[in-house]
């Protein structure tokens, strides 16, 4: 396939690993999608809207021939099918899939921003990626992303939940 793109999920209600689970086998058996790395799975204090339960994130590497406003669609109607209901802004949800980076582009639209605008703040999509990619570079900006941690001060508020072990993709599920 031939294009690269990294997708950061989130879950804080009800069976918060099965959702990611569930998230993952959806795009999986996507035949335009192929998952060709998972992050370990993380424990978060929520942010922004700080009354609520904490969330379950991690981060996957996909190889895609969708376009990126396809890969959204996709995205999101696996969030509704899971059982997404949108109601407060950065409030509870079953599942929120976020693509953060589509190979090194740069897209500003109503409907899509990628790189995903907060990523560079979010300790919790930063360690998931940078555990997958330690280079890994963002196209809006010159050092490399691990930099950014350096900065964040929310690092405290995420912790491995569930380690990933062994390189095959699917060991995360299967375990
Ligand atoms: P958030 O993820 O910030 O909590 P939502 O999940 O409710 O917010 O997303 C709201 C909208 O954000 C989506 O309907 C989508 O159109 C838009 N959006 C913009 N850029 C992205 C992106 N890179 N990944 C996912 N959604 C995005
Ligand atoms: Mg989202």
């Amino acid at each position: 396939m031939e294009n690269k793109a990294y997708i950061a999920l989130g879950s804080n209600v009800g069976d918060r690993f099965g959702y990611l689970t569930q998230a993952i086998i959806l795009l999986e058996s996507h035949e335009m999608i192929t998952v060709v790395n998972t992050s370990s799975v993380y424990e978060t204090d929520p942010v922004g809207y700080t009354d609520q339960d904490q969330f379950l994130n991690m981060a996957i590497q996909v190889e895609t021939n969708l376009s990126p406003f396809e890969l959204l669609d996709t995205c999101l109607r696996i969030e509704l099918k899971l059982g997404r209901k949108r109601q407060i802004k950065w409030g509870p949800r079953t599942l929120d899939l976020d693509i953060l980076l589509y190979n090194q582009e740069n897209i500003e639209t109503e409907k899509l921003t990628i790189p995903h605008p907060r990523m560079s703040e979010r300790a919790f999509v930063i360690l998931p990626l940078l555990e997958m990619d330690p280079s890994i570079t963002l196209p809006t900006m010159r050092e490399p992303l691990k930099n950014c941690l350096l900065s964040i001060p929310d690092r405290e508020g995420v912790r491995i939940w569930k380690q990933k072990n062994g390189e095959d993709v699917f060991a995360l599920i299967e375990s």
